[in-house]
C-alpha cells in the first residue's frame, strides 16, 4: 500500500517568527509519521523552512514555478531555484492561480513539466466551480485540467501527484462529502489508468476545508491518497491531527 501524503498549503500566511512556532509545533508532536507530509510554504519562506525540516522526514514544498528555465521573467521563481533549498513538491494550477492570475490548462501542464525537469513532484490541481458542479460538468472539468497535464506529460505522468479540489470547497468551510469526493477521485483514477501502466502509483489526494474532524472519513475512502489541507496547516493541533489521521 502506498504511504498517505499530508501536504499543508500555507498561501500567503506566515512570518519568520510564526513559522518557527509552527514547525518546531509540529516537529515536536510529530514523531516518524507512517504517512508522508510535506509544507508548501511562500517563497521567501523556503531557506528558513529548509533549515528548520532539516533532519526531519518532513519535506519541504513551494506553490508555484515558473514555466520557463531562466530569464527576463521579472517576480517569477525558476525550477531551479527551488530545487537549491531542497523543494521535493511543488503545487501547480491551484484554483486561486488559475482564477487570479489566469493560469490556463495549457500552463498548468507546462509547470508540471518544468517542476518535474527540475526533479520536484508536481502536485497538480483539478477542480470545479460550484457553477460548474451544479451545472453537471464535474467531471467533465476535472478532466480536461487533467488531460493537458497528461499531453504535456507523456509518461512521466507517473511521476505527478493529482489534488482534486473543488473550487467551492476551499476555504470556505465547506468540504465535500466522502461520497463527492471519491467519486471525482475515481474517475481521475480511472482516466490516469488509461494514460500510464503505472497509474497505480500517482496519488490523488483531496484539499478543500479538509480539518481534524473530517479527515479521517475523507481518507479511508479507496481513491483518496492523501490530503492538501490550507487552513488547518497553520494550526498545529489541527495539521498534527489531520496527519495521525492519514497514518
Ligand atoms: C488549499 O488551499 O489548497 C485548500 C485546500 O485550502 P483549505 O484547506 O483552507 O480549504
Amino acid at each position: 500500500m502506498k504511504k498517505k501524503l499530508i501536504a499543508g498549503n500555507w498561501k500567503m500566511n506566515g512570518s519568520l517568527a510564526a513559522n518557527e512556532t509552527l514547525v518546531n509545533g509540529l516537529l515536536a508532536g510529530m514523531g516518524v509519521p507512517a504517512c508522508q507530509v510535506a509544507l508548501c510554504v511562500p517563497s521567501v519562506y523556503l531557506a528558513q523552512c529548509q533549515g528548520l525540516l532539516a533532519g526531519s522526514t518532513m519535506a519541504l514544498g513551494a506553490q508555484d514555478l515558473s514555466q520557463y528555465e531562466i530569464g527576463a521573467f521579472t517576480g517569477e521563481i525558476s525550477g531551479a531555484m527551488l530545487q537549491e533549498f531542497g523543494v521535493r513538491y511543488c503545487i501547480v494550477g491551484h484554483s486561486e492561480r488559475r482564477q487570479y492570475h489566469f493560469e490556463t490548462d495549457a500552463l498548468v501542464a507546462a509547470k508540471a513539466q518544468r517542476a518535474l525537469a527540475c526533479g520536484m513532484t508536481p502536485v497538480v490541481c483539478v477542480g470545479e466551480t460550484l457553477a460548474e458542479r451544479e451545472a453537471g460538468r464535474t467531471e467533465e472539468v476535472v478532466k480536461r485540467q487533467l488531460a493537458a497535464v497528461i499531453h504535456a506529460n507523456g509518461h512521466c505522468i507517473s511521476e505527478v501527484v493529482v489534488a482534486y479540489e473543488p473550487v467551492w470547497a476551499i476555504g470556505t468551510g465547506k468540504t465535500a462529502s466522502v461520497e463527492q469526493a471519491q467519486q471525482v477521485h475515481a474517475v481521475l483514477r480511472q482516466q490516469l489508468q488509461a494514460a500510464s501502466n503505472q497509474a497505480g502509483r500517482i496519488p490523488i489526494i483531496y484539499g478543500g476545508s479538509m480539518n481534524a474532524a473530517n479527515s479521517a472519513d475523507l481518507l479511508a475512502q479507496p481513491d483518496i491518497d492523501g490530503g492538501l489541507v490550507g487552513g488547518a496547516a497553520l494550526k498545529v493541533a489541527d495539521f498534527l491531527s489531520i496527519i495521525a489521521s492519514a497514518c
